[in-house]
């Protein structure tokens, strides 16, 4: 819908408060990166109000210290969730419209160009600092939206607050704290993914298999990470020598694509003379496997064709070249597509030997002559865990297979035709409109991860970040990373994590917009 003449003059007027504030709103998020709040869980018994440890805590009160000298009343939900309200009594209904960031954020890792905890501000638009665009900067802008209305004397319908987490990053146990101790927000609007709206988030089952195997397949390690297919995988086969392997994968038929990922080389540590078969495959993320080749499918549908494995163990293997090779859950029944939030994907993506997995969700031992293998699975709106687990039971029990460990989250999601999600699409929309008239309106999104907006019932994830993936390009947006910033650095959680003010300037107008809309038309305002 085109702005009203009053919605203009608040574009208008939240941009050039923005842009007169805008050394104020840099320097003040240089002095949140200072904080490595990333989020502590590992003490059983931490202090009073430091769930997620000191930095979490100390960012905490740098916030309380500012929202005091703004003159915004704050509640501190124990050092799990700090609150700050829009300084207003008299609301007409006591519900409430949230915007919830987090001030935790992941460790700093290895390879920045300068401490991560130290911003650099370049040219006056780009800040480089972990934290820097997930998720103080947007933190920020929220915050600011309450100082801007407050400077405007603005009267909302709602209780209007800002939440900010303190232990979002590892599991977002901040806001399950909240949800379960506190209660939702009426209207939550998470800050914390791509704009214009994210309605979609695939539901999240990870599942460990136990599966019985003969003698050379005891002891197999492959993979090291979940939500990785792996690149590579190997296996050491004692009691035979390079020779013989050698001839028996030359005769398997494979074809030359096959045959050149292989590799066979007499293991260094066999004392009785043994092999090291080793498969290279196409690396890339469990939830994008297009054009990838899991290794571990590639070894054990080479070991199967070439016969090198008998009984149970060759049983295995080509029950796993089997699973491993569909990466979108089809060898294993549980293939499934929605238009809006595409193919279910499966990664089987770790093997390890029971011993090492320990026990089971009833705390009985994997047995040695069982290997495990761990399948992270992303599943479409529209399907059920259930089903998927029992697919997997069905495919592996008549191998002696069972499940040893299950994890789920169900997935987000709010339909893209909600009055809610065309809304805020829609402010996300007019603004740009504004800004750049001849972009083509952006359509809400689905995605991958996960974000608070998971845990807080009808919660809507409303940006703050501009993908080409996602949004068309925008004149006057910076899409593609500054110069500063090395090529395949500069992302959420990678090094040199960076933002440009000027995208968060846009953020902010959007927000303005979205809040006072929501605040007109939710409850059946009108
Ligand atoms: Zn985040």
């Amino acid at each position: 819908m085109p702005l009203t003449a009053s919605e203009r003059r608040l574009v208008d007027s939240a941009a050039s408060w923005f842009d007169a504030n805008h050394e104020r709103f840099v320097n003040e998020l240089c002095d949140l990166i200072r904080y490595p709040s990333v989020a502590d869980e590992s003490d059983p018994s931490p202090k009073p109000a430091e769930p997620y440890g000191h930095e979490v805590r100390r960012v905490f009160d740098h916030m309380i210290g500012k929202a005091g000298r703004d003159g915004f009343p704050t509640h501190d939900y124990d050092g799990h969730v700090l609150e700050v309200a829009y300084p207003q009594d008299d609301v007409e209904t006591g519900d409430d419209i949230a915007f919830v960031g987090h001030l935790d954020v992941v460790p700093a890792g290895p390879g920045w160009t300068h401490d991560a905890f130290e911003p650099r501000v370049i040219d006056g638009d780009t800040v480089i600092g972990r934290g820097s665009l997930d998720d103080k900067g947007v933190s920020l802008v929220n915050y600011s939206l309450l100082r801007f209305f407050n400077e405007q004397g603005h009267r909302f319908r709602h209780r209007v607050r800002v939440l900010f987490g303190g232990s979002e990053e590892p599991a977002l146990n901040d806001i399950k704290w909240f949800v379960h101790n506190v209660g939702a927000p009426h209207q939550a609007i998470v800050t914390d993914g791509p704009f214009p709206v994210n309605n979609i988030q695939k539901g999240l089952l990870d599942v460990d298999v136990a599966l019985p195997v003969g003698k050379r397949l005891r002891g197999w390690h492959a993979g090291s990470s979940a939500n990785t297919i792996p690149a590579v995988a190997s296996i050491d086969l004692v009691g035979t020598d390079a020779d013989e392997v050698r001839q028996a994968v030359d005769h398997a038929g494979l074809d030359d694509d096959t045959r050149g990922r292989i590799t066979i080389t007499s293991s260094d540590d066999a004392d009785d003379g043994g092999v090291t078969i080793t498969a290279h495959g196409i690396s890339g993320h469990a939830s994008k496997p297009d054009g990838t080749i899991n290794a571990i499918a590639l070894l054990t549908s080479v070991l199967t064709k070439s016969g090198l494995l008998d009984g149970r163990d060759a049983e295995a293997a080509a029950a796993i070249a089997g699973w491993a090779g569909d990466p979108y859950g089809g060898a294993l029944g549980f293939a499934f597509e929605n238009t809006e939030s595409g193919p279910t994907t499966g990664n089987l993506g770790i093997i390890m030997p029971g011993p090492e997995f320990g026990t089971d969700a009833e705390d009985h031992a994997v047995p040695s002559d069982a290997i495990v293998m761990h399948l992270d699975i992303r599943y479409a709106v529209g399907q059920k865990s259930e089903d998927i687990l029992a697919a997997i039971r069905r495919h592996v029990e008549p191998l002696g297979g069972r499940l040893v460990n299950v994890l789920n989250d169900d997935p987000y999601y709010v339909p893209a035709d909600d009055f809610r999600v065309e809304l805020l699409t829609g402010a996300y929309n007019d603004v740009i409109a504004g800004m750049a008239p001849s972009t083509p309106p952006a359509r809400p999104v689905a995605m991958g991860g996960g974000t608070h907006a998971r845990f807080i019932p009808g919660a809507l994830n409303f940006g703050p970040e501009f993908h080409t993936e996602y949004v068309p390009a925008v004149d006057g947006i910076v899409m593609d990373p500054p110069e500063c910033i090395t090529p395949g650095t500069g992302s959420a959680h990678g090094i040199d994590e960076w933002v440009s003010i000027r995208n968060l300037k846009a953020a902010f107008v959007m927000y303005a917009l979205g809040l006072v809309r929501l605040d007109q038309y939710l409850d059946g305002g009108n």
